[in-house]
């Protein structure tokens, strides 16, 4: 493929216009957006103008401010919805990944008889296991015996088959990723969720590398409940708050770990001892809201509405083929696997390359301006976001990537991992 082939791909890019609203820095190219999203000026402005309001209006904020702090969850919440397919009162702003874990296990996970076992999976980010296993030792369950961890045929990817055979009437609940960290392979949700509901097992999933990636139908598809960042591919800054999505049939439940602000916001101020939960997933918040962690996700969440997640995937998708079709064609004699699944339907927004000098290879690109991804032991990740990343963008990399192997250039570097990596 030549570069004047990608231009022309650009030239009919209808979310080429997006590039600019971020700040990327010249001569670098940010394929690391799965991991921490860029900063895009509307968000800029949103965490401003909450400071702006801190300044101007101190406590009367939460109620008279531009973006009244007191129901910024809720209305982050309602702009989140869309993205995966839920109704605006099942989703609100709040905690992290690791936190709504153990906030939904502890709504949710409600061992009884025999039914008292956990399906996650062996590939999953380990915050995930590790707040699984917590719950269940919380709850006098040995890990060992209570936690099945479905294996992985080929050590990268998931089989939904598999999933299904380790479901039966002991399982009470189940936590997959949508879109798993390493291979970026998509799970089936909507397949999984009816399998699982035969035998009566509460289904999560965890979007961390599917939202704002690609649609998601959550509500039509009977999920349960469901968990994300917004660092990622939301664009909300380091340590941006999380989000969490409660089915609608599910609303009105007790949190099973209680804080004033689960309570229904027009009886928070009552002071009462007996709360009275939110009818809504507000019910699932604890304490006071991060607000200045939460602001930037209001002008952040404006692009995508604007853009539309069809139209997002749309072009994620074809930027990821042209990433995988540049890498066979340009970098065969290097040894690169193509780790993702190939179809469409069963990846997500990143390219998973697997080469023994990965963490050589991280560094070198770095060095070249290439901001990459590395998970040991051998794996980069390639994330070209939608909203951010050019076709001609993506030409370049694969050229730096030539440049480099062609000249060894990653021998200059130790294949070990940095700190964060
Ligand atoms: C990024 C990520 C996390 C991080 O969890 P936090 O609580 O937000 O720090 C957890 N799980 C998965 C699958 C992730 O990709």
């Amino acid at each position: 493929m030549k570069r004047e082939d990608v231009q022309k791909l650009d030239q009919q890019d209808e979310l080429s216009s997006y590039k600019k609203e971020f700040y990327t820095s010249p001569g670098t190219y940010y394929m690391d957006g799965n991991s921490l999203g860029l900063l895009s000026k509307r968000a800029e402005e949103t965490l401003l103008t909450s400071l702006q309001d801190w300044k101007q209006h101190a406590i009367d904020g939460w109620t008279e401010g531009r973006q009244p702090w007191y129901y910024m969850s809720e209305t982050i919440g309602s702009l989140t919805a869309p993205l995966i397919g839920a109704k605006a009162k099942e989703v609100i702003n709040t905690g992290s990944i690791t936190t709504n874990i153990h906030q939904l296990s502890a709504t949710f996970y409600k061992p009884k008889g025999n039914k008292t076992k956990i399906i996650a999976d062996e590939l999953n980010f380990p915050s995930d296991i590790y707040a699984l296993k917590s719950q269940l030792k919380l709850h006098g369950y040995q890990p060992d015996e209570h936690l099945i961890q479905v294996q992985s045929r080929d050590g990268r990817t998931l089989s939904e088959e598999d999933i299904i055979e380790a479901m039966n009437e002991e399982v009470a609940l189940l936590l997959l990723p949508s879109v798993l960290y390493r291979s970026g392979q998509l799970l089936d949700i909507k397949r999984i969720t009816e399998a699982a509901h035969h035998h009566n097992i509460i289904v999560g999933f965890d979007l961390a590398h599917s939202i704002g990636a690609l649609p998601h139908q959550l509500h039509a598809w009977g999920v349960d409940f469901a968990v994300w960042c917004t660092y990622k591919y939301l664009n909300s800054g380091p340590g941006g708050t999380g989000g969490l999505f409660v089915h609608e049939k599910h609303l009105g439940r007790a949190p099973g770990l209680a804080g004033w602000f689960s309570s229904s916001k027009d009886k928070q101020f009552d002071m009462n001892h007996e709360l009275t939960p939110a009818d809504s997933a507000g019910a699932f918040q604890i304490g006071t809201p991060h607000i200045l962690s939460s602001a930037p996700l209001l002008g952040s969440l404006e692009i995508f509405q604007e853009a539309g997640i069809e139209r997002i995937r749309s072009k994620s998708l074809q930027l990821t083929q042209l990433l995988m079709r540049l890498i066979e064609e340009d970098l065969a004699p290097y040894d690169f696997v193509i780790a993702n699944p190939r179809e469409d339907a069963r990846r997500g927004g990143h390219v998973s390359l697997v080469h023994p000098e990965a963490a050589s290879i991280c560094k070198a690109l770095k060095n070249e301006g290439v901001i990459p991804d590395f998970r040991a032991p051998n794996v980069i990740r390639l994330a070209p976001i939608a909203l951010y990343v050019s076709f001609e963008d993506v030409y370049d990399v694969v050229c730096k990537i030539k440049d480099i192997m062609k000249n060894n250039k990653q021998q200059q570097f130790s294949n070990q991992r940095g700190t964060i990596a």
